[in-house]
């Protein structure tokens, strides 16, 4: 069975063709600048090189369509017919308390994530238009919904009750939801294997860190806590975001320098976090080679980012009583020796200890980086939150009736 997993964000489509039977990807590639001058669709076959087309792409339905064509052309394409598509996968960020795992969509289920755009304005209503797309150039393919925050709905309510008036949850459903659902869930289950024991008797933290960055208590295979809340704001400090933050400080500043609403917004979102300490980037590679220059901020940038992901492996190690293992993932959790090694000093209180030549050599690679006698397994993983989206399909596809 082939499925095409389709992301889709407010002027990008991300995709990937994978052939479930034999597990690889066929073909992968993005869309860019959609609805403006020289949108380019970048598209890479496996066993070819990749290739760019740029043209006027208007909306997500034309840079669907050219999606489409590129999987079918003689000389970048994979299959032969659109029929060579079985299913499509959608990630759609936020699934509120409704949806607790992914869905086959019809109308209710449009309907129904359509509601929740008020939850996320910033990104359902993308997802929809990924959707609608896939409707119009595929009519009759089975559409599928995976959610990023449907593996943590079995948080308990101590996780994911704010301390605001209980009103506000049930008038607002202002509460945390969580997100990186998919990745969080493909990470532990991968270590649980690599581990060789069964997923549902282990304690796991799994840090998420890529632009957007969280952490995830895994405590015999349920997530019962995380760090993004009722947006992908709160938590670790991340490229651009803050992550956790008095809320008063906002308000204050707000005032201070009569800053409207979104503007106090893109302040949070977009110039804070390592880009905002460092003045240099928010990309981690270039925060640790601007610190290794002597750049103060920088540096400066680079603690605070793995100071408050080791507070938060301790703190996930309360809440589940104990830890057998942390998992990295992700661009910097994946790629990046130095954060690993800075978060993890200090833990060996608890039986954490990194085996530094098997942390330096993990690089964008699974391996297991702690010591071969330390009690707690820190375990490299690469993500792969497309399969995790293929995998939901493929199974959804075949059990309806
Ligand atoms: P993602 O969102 O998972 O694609 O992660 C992207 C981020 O990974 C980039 O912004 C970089 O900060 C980080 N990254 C990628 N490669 C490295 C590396 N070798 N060292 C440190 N950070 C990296």
């Amino acid at each position: 069975m082939n499925i095409l997993v389709i992301n889709c964000g407010s002027s990008s489509v991300k995709y990937q063709l994978i052939d479930m039977d034999k597990r690889m990807t066929l073909a992968k590639g993005n869309v860019s600048r959609i609805g403006m001058s020289g949108a380019v669709l970048t598209h890479k076959p496996f066993d070819r090189p990749e290739t760019k087309v740029t043209g006027e792409m208007l909306d997500h339905i034309v840079a669907i369509e050219y999606v489409i064509a590129i999987l079918l052309s003689k000389n970048h394409g994979v299959i032969k017919t659109k029929s060579d598509i079985h299913a499509v996968g959608h990630r759609v960020v936020h699934g509120g308390e409704r949806f607790t795992g992914s869905v086959l969509i019809d109308g209710n289920v449009l309907r129904e994530i359509r509601q929740l755009i008020d939850l996320a304005p910033l990104h359902n209503p993308h997802n929809l238009r990924g959707i609608n797309a896939c409707k119009k150039n595929l009519p009759g393919v089975p559409q599928v919904a995976v959610f990023d925050t449907a593996f943590h709905h079995l948080m308990p309510p101590e996780a994911y009750i704010y301390g605001l008036p209980y009103v506000m949850y049930k008038k607002h459903g202002i509460r945390r939801y969580g997100f990186h659902g998919m990745s969080h869930r493909f990470v532990s289950e991968r270590a649980a294997e690599i581990l060789e024991k069964p997923y549902d008797s282990l304690k796991i933290t799994t840090c998420h860190l890529g632009n957007g960055a969280s952490i995830t208590a895994i405590n015999h295979g349920v997530s019962v806590d995380t760090s993004m809340g009722f947006t992908p704001l709160e938590g670790l400090l991340m490229g651009t975001r803050t992550g956790d933050l008095d809320p008063a400080v906002i308000l204050h500043i707000m005032g201070r320098e009569e800053l409207s609403l979104h503007e106090a917004n893109t302040l949070m979102n977009k110039h804070s976090g390592l880009s905002g300490i460092s003045g240099v980037s928010s990309d981690m590679r270039e925060v640790i080679e601007a610190g290794n220059d002597g750049h103060t901020n920088a540096a400066l940038a680079f603690n605070i980012y793995c100071y408050r992901l080791k507070k938060y492996i301790g703190a996930y190690t309360a809440a589940m009583g104990g830890l057998d293992c942390i998992v990295f993932t992700a661009g910097i959790g994946e790629n990046s020796p130095q954060v690993r090694e800075q978060t993890c000093k200090g833990l060996a209180f608890l039986g954490v200890e990194i085996d530094n030549k098997k942390n330096n050599e993990a690089i964008g690679i699974e391996s297991v980086i702690s010591k071969d006698n330390a009690d707690i397994k820190v375990i490299v993983i690469p993500t792969n939150e497309e399969l995790v989206i293929a995998t939901d399909t493929k199974k959804l596809v075949e059990n309806r009736n």
